[in-house]
């Protein structure tokens, strides 16, 4: 064998089937390869049980199958829950486990680290490590299911953990094509939401692929000037030509777009923002999702009242839009929305402002 392994985790179906017929063996070989990665959730080949016993000691000097370790778990007093994953070359990630009524959602990371510095998101003040492969995004998943009781199952993905998905959206696409295959996790695209801070190239491509998954923007503003401050990327594709391309996202029927809305004190939560509000999203399929911000000492900004955050709700129902209040999970074990951060920089406040590529670095 030379060079590293192939990592079976990162490997879609066809793949692994493919591998199979390069080994003289039937292409049933490598479905049956796949399901014991993904759907079964073993990495060790030789549990590989239904795979013939010289084919597992052929295999085992051509592929791993790779999974994040989990260096740390901590558990809100609401019952989210969130975990540190060790990846394989020292970096660190967190991920996020919201339990709800019916559901069980899973928070996930794309990258390490970030480089599009939000004003209001702790993993922006890390500046950008590295994206995550696929095998890392779907090892992410399949480790957070195994981390859960038996007979509970995660329900629902969304994509706002570490990083802009966008920005890493050749491994983002091939990870979700793994984790939404019938014969591994199979997971159903209508419940993965993708949530971006506004990469227009991105959710074109989104809209041209065929993943069908949800779309959630990061909006958190009303005017250029806020936006460019609140979130860097504004400054290359502001406002309007980020809501053109929400307005060209297809939708099939009863699905809408989310838009994200951090509520911060002072800055974007007055009356005259949600009446601009109202008038930028009309004739867009959408709902409108509020955030409490979430107070940290490394942030500058403050919470927006409760009851202002109602009267901005109150403006956007009358203007006859569907605005929630999201409801801030795991806000004492920093599990909450833009709370994520992880190594050094977790206890530093020292940061070097990262800088917003004006060329998208994908895959
Ligand atoms: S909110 Fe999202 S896009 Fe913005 S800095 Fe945080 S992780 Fe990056």
């Amino acid at each position: 064998m030379t060079g590293r392994p192939l990592d079976a985790t990162g490997l879609l179906r066809d793949e692994a089937e493919a591998l199979m017929a390069e080994l003289g063996q039937s292409r049933y070989r490598g479905r049956q390869l796949f399901q014991w990665v993904q759907a079964r959730r073993v990495t060790n080949l030789g549990a590989m049980t239904t795979l013939p016993r010289t084919l597992r000691a052929t295999l085992a000097e051509r592929i791993s199958v790779s999974r994040p370790v989990v260096v740390r778990e901590q558990r809100a007093a609401d019952g989210t829950r969130k975990v540190l994953f060790g990846l394989r070359d020292g970096e660190e990630i967190e991920s996020v486990l919201i339990p709800d009524e019916d559901r069980l959602t899973a928070c996930v990371s794309t990258q390490v680290g970030c480089a599009l510095a939000c004003r209001f998101c702790l993993t922006g003040l890390m500046g950008m490590r590295r994206n995550l492969t696929p095998a890392e995004i779907v090892g992410e998943v399949l480790a957070l299911q195994d981390s859960l009781e038996p007979g509970t199952r995660i329900s629902n993905m969304v994509l706002m953990g570490m990083g802009e998905p966008l920005l890493n959206f050749r491994a983002v696409e091939r990870a979700l094509r793994i984790l939404c295959d019938e014969y591994g996790a199979g997971f159903s695209p209508r419940r993965i939401t993708l949530s971006t801070a506004g990469h227009v190239p991105g959710i074109r491509k989104l809209a041209a692929s065929d993943l069908g998954v949800n779309l959630a923007v990061s909006l958190n503003a009303t005017t250029d000037g806020m936006r460019d401050r609140l979130m860097p990327i504004n400054k290359r594709w502001p406002i309007a030509e980020l809501l053109e391309a929400c307005r060209a996202y297809p939708l099939p029927q009863r699905r809408r777009l989310t838009f994200e809305y951090v509520m911060l004190d002072g800055v974007n939560d007055s009356a005259e923002d949600a009446q601009r509000l109202a008038r930028l999203l009309c004739g867009i399929r959408g709902k409108i999702n509020l955030i409490p911000f979430n107070v940290t000492p490394d942030l500058p900004d403050r919470p927006s009242p409760r009851e202002r955050i109602e009267a901005f709700q109150r403006i956007l129902c009358n203007a006859h839009l569907t605005a929630t209040i999201r409801e801030s999970r795991g806000q004492d074990i920093s599990a909450a929305c833009g709370m994520l951060r992880t190594g050094t920089d977790r206890d530093s406040t020292a940061k070097t402002p990262p800088t917003v590529k004006s060329e998208p670095k994908t895959g």
